[in-house]
């Protein structure tokens, strides 16, 4: 592992904290970025939506847009490990990029590697430019971690297809104006086959999009349904009933996008909260304290690990799954560790709550974590299978023809 930036990253990141200082707009977040997500209020969503997309539209005008897209579409054309340089620095600078996680971070690269030239041109720079933002239309309230379980349909009516079905936790499909959408479209063919890969408008007639309460009291995802929603022929992804390449392209980017996720809190913030609350003081605190700053360090090893991979040229991969993991477990213990500081006090919501309620969503937020992008025990499952070798979970329905799995 490589722990030395070479001589030319160390000027890139010169060169990323030159322009972000300049850049990066002094109401860029901070605090009220976590309260955009912790409060279900329109206007306060509204607000952080309209941040994010002048905020990306900054980066893409001053060619930031995306360190790793091909030049052609508006990106840097450069490696992953310069990637990773410019998004460390622009955490720390609390700069608003929450609701283009599903586009450029997970729809863009699938589109790169599996899109038509025309998809390509119609999606990928409109991405870049902050002008649209994607959600991803993929969970159904039988098919979560059993993604291949699927039952949303779409029959094939001349040019278009005729879609209906029941999506579910969709975040953000609200302010969403494009989706990634799967579909079942043979299920004369076993399960992992015969899905359908879509790119849809939020805005078709049929989408109808219902929020969801979470336990942190926003409503950031929502139920989706689809009822006769007619998406045209050359806007499938992948082909025809071989939409399960794209959809690994999407699931990898987004476990490794969770998994880079370990700037969210810094640790000389929580000494802070300890500091201001008097437990900092406190033996058990204190070594709690400890064990997170252990933990956060090896998470920064292990991300060294995955982008001295990449910068060698070698594609990620468990290695996701283990980020992903040993980040939602460290936001798991954070999350108590942040409540146990604040005593109770941590009981208190909304204004009375102290950094308008970072550290109750700090605490709450652990789940979402926890079960987006994966669960903890899928990615158990992949690290057994995939890098331990042990045997692969039981599959009865392996090779079986959908139609006759019961449900
Ligand atoms: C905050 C948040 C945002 C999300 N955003 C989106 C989104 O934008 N778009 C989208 O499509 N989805 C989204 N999801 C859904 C997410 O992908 C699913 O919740 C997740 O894959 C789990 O699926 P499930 O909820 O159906 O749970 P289930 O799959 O029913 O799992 C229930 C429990 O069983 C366990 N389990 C299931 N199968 C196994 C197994 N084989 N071995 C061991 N244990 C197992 C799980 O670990 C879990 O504890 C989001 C979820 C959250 C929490």
């Amino acid at each position: 592992m490589d722990f030395d930036e070479t001589p030319q990253e160390a000027a890139f990141r010169a060169e990323c904290i030159e322009w972000l200082d300049a850049n990066v707009p002094a109401d860029g977040g901070g605090a009220r970025d976590q309260t955009a997500i912790t409060i279900s209020d329109p206007d306060v969503e509204n607000a952080y939506v309209a941040r994010c997309k002048a905020w990306q539209r900054t980066k893409y005008d001053g060619s930031w847009g995306s360190i790793t897209w091909p030049t052609e579409y508006g990106g840097k054309g450069l490696s992953g490990i310069h990637e990773g340089i410019f998004k460390e620095e622009e955490a720390k600078r609390v700069a608003a990029t929450g609701v283009f996680a599903v586009g450029i971070g997970m729809a863009g690269p699938t589109i790169i590697g599996h899109g038509t030239d025309a998809q390509k041109e119609r999606f990928l720079p409109a991405m870049l430019k902050g002008e649209e933002v994607w959600c991803q239309l993929f969970s159904e309230p039988v098919a979560g971690s059993d993604l291949g379980g699927l039952r949303t349909t779409a029959v094939r009516d001349g040019d278009e297809w005729v879609v209906n079905g029941q999506k579910v936790w969709t975040s953000g499909a609200q302010y969403s104006d494009w989706g990634i959408l799967l579909t079942r479209t043979d299920p004369d063919q076993p399960k992992h086959r015969g899905i359908t890969y879509f790119l849809v408008d939020m805005n078709t007639p049929g989408i109808e999009v219902r929020p969801l309460v979470q336990i942190t009291g926003a409503a950031h995802f929502n139920e989706v349904f689809l009822s006769d929603v007619r998406i045209p022929h050359e806007n499938i992804l992948g082909g025809v009933n071989t939409g399960w390449g794209p959809i690994m392209t999407t699931l990898s980017n987004e476990r490794a996008l969770i998994g880079g996720s370990n700037a969210r809190t810094r640790f000389n913030e929580l000494v802070k909260l300890a500091q201001q609350t008097g437990t900092d003081q406190d033996p058990v605190i204190r070594q709690e304290l400890a064990k997170t700053y252990t933990r956060m360090e090896i998470l920064k090893y292990q991300g060294y690990r995955v982008r001295t991979a990449t910068s060698r040229g070698e594609l990620p991969g468990p290695e996701s799954s283990t980020m992903k993991l040993a980040i939602s477990l460290h936001f798991g213990e954070m999350g108590d560790l942040v409540m146990a500081m604040s005593g109770a006090a941590g009981m208190l919501h909304g204004d009375n709550a102290r950094d308008e309620g970072r550290w109750q969503y700090e605490f709450l937020g652990q789940w979402a974590s926890r079960i987006g992008g994966g669960t903890d025990n899928i990615q158990r499952n992949t690290i057994g299978e995939k890098v331990l070798g042990l045997p692969p979970d039981i599959r009865v329905d392996k090779g079986v023809p959908f139609r006759d799995i019961p449900s």
